[in-house]
């Protein structure tokens, strides 16, 4: 039986590219979408042509309800799930001080609480069989703090505090948690910024370019193996660089 795998805002950007390189490797593929039903649509139809173990799922993850029904459904269709990548997130761009209490709230409901709440949905089959392996998609802004994303890199760095305690908790259950840390990666989330702005981070990225959703998921291929077994707790910077 292939193993089975749960990505979350997996309908766009970081999300598909790994969806598709987990595919590419013979395990089903659970692709979680929030808002963007067209474009997890297209992606099952992509996926279909090579892996017919795949399938779509709504759900908010930052919505309890939602996320359990979702764990349900894709127990029913694909079996029990041994890979969870939480890569569902938002961004804004401001102030802390001019961004809003429900801005705020909507944030850490999503980034963190919601890969919180997606995690325990899940734990209990993998605890039972005592296999697993979760990747937590955080950013560099996690590990040092952007000026004018501020609770994002709170958010951000919620997720790192929450890989590695799990990390403790869940070794002796045969299961591993890590967690990648993008740089800049061309994806829809860096669609504001313009060409010149590209062109600055460019300037102070050593391996000279702009990450892909690629770069991720060939790291994410990598944790999930064998070849990682040992691997845990462990926050695996992909920035060019950028951030050491
Ligand atoms: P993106 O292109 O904006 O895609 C975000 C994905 O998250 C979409 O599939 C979206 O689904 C999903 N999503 C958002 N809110 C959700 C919710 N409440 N429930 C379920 N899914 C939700 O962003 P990306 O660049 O691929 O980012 C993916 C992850 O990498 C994020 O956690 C982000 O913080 C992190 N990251 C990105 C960068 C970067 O430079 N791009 C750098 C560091 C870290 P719908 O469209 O269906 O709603």
């Amino acid at each position: 039986m292939s193993k089975v795998a749960l990505v979350t805002g997996a309908s766009r950007g970081i999300g598909r590219s790994i969806a598709l390189e987990l595919a590419r490797s013979r395990i089903s593929v659970a692709i979680n979408y929030n808002s963007s039903e067209e474009m997890a649509k297209e992606l099952l139809c992509e996926i279909k042509k090579f892996n017919e173990n795949v399938n779509i799922y709504k759900a908010d993850v930052s919505n309890e309800r939602e996320v359990s029904e979702m764990v349900h459904k894709i127990n029913l269709d694909l079996g029990e799930i041994d890979i969870l990548v939480n890569n569902a997130g938002i961004s804004q761009i401001g102030l802390f001080t001019d961004m809003t209490s429900l801005e705020r709230d909507r944030m850490i409901g999503v980034n963190l609480i919601g890969a919180m709440k997606v995690t325990k949905a899940i734990l209990p089959s993998m605890i039972h069989y005592k296999r697993g392996s979760i990747i937590n998609i955080s950013s560099m802004w996690g590990e040092v703090g952007a000026s004018c994303e501020v609770v994002y890199s709170a958010s951000k760095a919620g997720l790192i505090g929450f890989t590695k305690a799990l990390a403790k908790e869940l070794a002796p259950s045969g299961i591993r948690v890590n967690c990648i840390s993008p740089g800049v990666i061309e994806t829809d989330m860096n669609s504001e910024l313009s060409s010149t702005d590209i062109k600055e981070l460019i300037d102070e990225i050593p391996l000279n370019r702009i990450g892909t959703p690629d770069d991720i998921a060939k790291a994410v291929k990598f944790l999930i193996s064998d070849n990682a077994k040992y691997i845990t707790g462990q926050v695996i910077g992909i920035n060019g660089g950028m951030v050491i």
